[in-house]
C-alpha cells in the first residue's frame, strides 16, 4: 500500500495533536515522516513552543549539568528530561559553546576476538590480510591489536625479519645482529658466534688419534680417516689376510713403519756370516723351503732375511 502525502500529514496532526509539547525530530520519528517535512507541515505551530518553555537561566544550568554530569546521555535522554526537542537542545549547546560527549559506541566484541585468534594462529599474517578477511582497514586492525597490547607479544620488527626467514637477533647469545650484516641475519649467528661456530664445526670435522710408529698425537679429517680404513679393509680382502692390518698412521714414513716396508733387509742387516752359512747349509742338506730357512735364520740370529737374498748366495756359489 502506499504510503501517500495525505496519509503522512493526518499521522502528524494526530501525533501533533497528541503531544503538542514534542519537538519535530520526535514527532517525525514517531509518525514515520521525514524531518523536513514535518518541519513543513508544522512550520507555524512549532514556534509557538518557545514561548511554551522559555529558555530561562535554571534551564540552561540543567541542560549544562545534564551534559556535563552524564556525557553519555543522548539527545533523547535529555529531551525527555528538559522538555526541548532534540533539535533545538542541539542549537541551545552550540549556543552556549559547550559539546556534548557523544555516548560511547558499542564496541564489536566478535570483531575484536576474531582478529585477535587470526593473529594468534599465524603471527606472520599481514595486517593488510587479516582487514581483507573481516573487511576492514589495516589500520583499524593495527589499532585493535594495539588496543590488546599484541604489539609487544608480536614486535612489528621481529615479525617483518621472520616473514623473510631472517634473524634480528643471535639464536645462541641474543645480541642484536645489524641490519646490515645480511649473512648474519640469515644465518641468525652473529659475528662472534658464527667464528666460534666455524672452528667447532672444522674440529667437529677432524678425528684426533695417537699413531702407533711414533706415538705422538695427530688429528685428519674424518672423511680421510674413513675412506684409509675402507682402501686397508679392501686390500685385505685382496690378499686373503696374509699379512697383518696395520693401523691408520700418521705420515707416509710412520706407515711404511708398521707395515715393516723400507726396512733394510739387503747389506746392511745381513752379512753372510760363517756361522750363518753354516746353518743355512746344514738346513739346505734336511731340504727345508727356502721361506723356511728365511724364518729360522730371522729367530736364531736375530736378523732380517728375504728369499731373494738368500736365492742370490745359491746364485753367487757362497752357499
Ligand atoms: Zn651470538
Ligand atoms: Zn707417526
Amino acid at each position: 500500500m502506499k504510503d501517500s502525502h495525505k496519509s503522512k500529514r493526518e499521522r502528524l496532526e494526530t501525533v501533533f495533536r497528541l503531544n503538542p509539547t514534542w519537538g519535530a525530530t520526535r514527532i517525525a520519528r514517531s509518525a514515520n515522516v521525514s524531518l523536513s517535512m514535518t518541519r513543513r507541515v508544522l512550520k507555524g505551530r512549532l514556534t509557538d513552543r518557545r514561548e511554551v518553555l522559555p529558555l530561562t537561566q535554571d534551564r540552561i544550568q540543567q541542560i549544562i549539568d545534564l551534559v556535563a554530569v552524564t556525557p553519555a546521555l543522548t539527545f533523547e535522554d535529555i529531551s525527555k528530561e528538559t522538555g526541548y526537542s532534540a533539535f533545538r537542545l542541539r542549537k541551545i549547546i552550540a549556543k552556549l559553546g559547550i559539546t556534548k560527549a557523544r555516548p560511547p559506541r558499542p564496541r564489536n566484541m566478535e570483531l575484536r576476538e576474531r582478529i585477535v585468534a587470526l593473529k594468534h594462529e599465524n603471527p606472520l599474517r599481514t595486517l593488510a590480510s587479516i582487514g581483507h578477511e573481516v573487511g576492514i582497514t589495516r589500520e583499524r586492525v593495527r589499532q585493535i591489536l594495539n588496543e590488546q597490547g599484541l604489539q609487544y607479544v608480536y614486535p612489528a620488527k621481529k615479525i617483518v625479519s621472520q616473514r623473510s626467514g631472517r634473524h634480528t637477533n643471535c639464536v645462541i647469545c641474543n645480541v642484536d645482529i645489524p641490519s646490515l650484516e645480511a649473512s648474519h641475519r640469515k644465518t641468525g649467528y652473529c659475528r662472534n658466534c658464527s667464528d666460534l661456530k666455524r672452528v667447532e664445526d672444522y674440529n667437529n670435522r677432524r678425528i684426533n688419534l695417537i699413531c702407533k710408529a711414533c706415538e705422538k698425537p695427530f688429528s685428519m679429517l674424518k672423511s680421510a680417516y674413513h675412506w684409509r680404513v675402507e682402501r686397508k679393509r679392501k686390500y685385505m680382502e685382496r690378499v686373503n689376510r696374509v699379512v697383518e692390518e696395520t693401523p691408520v698412521a700418521c705420515s707416509y714414513t710412520c706407515a711404511a713403519t708398521l707395515r715393516e716396508f723400507g726396512v733394510r733387509v739387503g747389506k746392511a742387516n745381513t752379512k753372510l756370516t760363517p756361522e750363518i752359512r753354516q746353518h743355512i747349509i746344514e738346513l739346505r742338506k734336511q731340504e727345508i723351503s727356502i721361506s723356511d730357512i728365511v724364518k729360522s735364520v730371522s729367530t736364531n740370529f736375530k736378523t732380517r732375511l728375504g728369499n731373494t737374498t738368500i736365492s742370490k748366495w745359491i746364485k753367487d756359489g757362497r752357499l
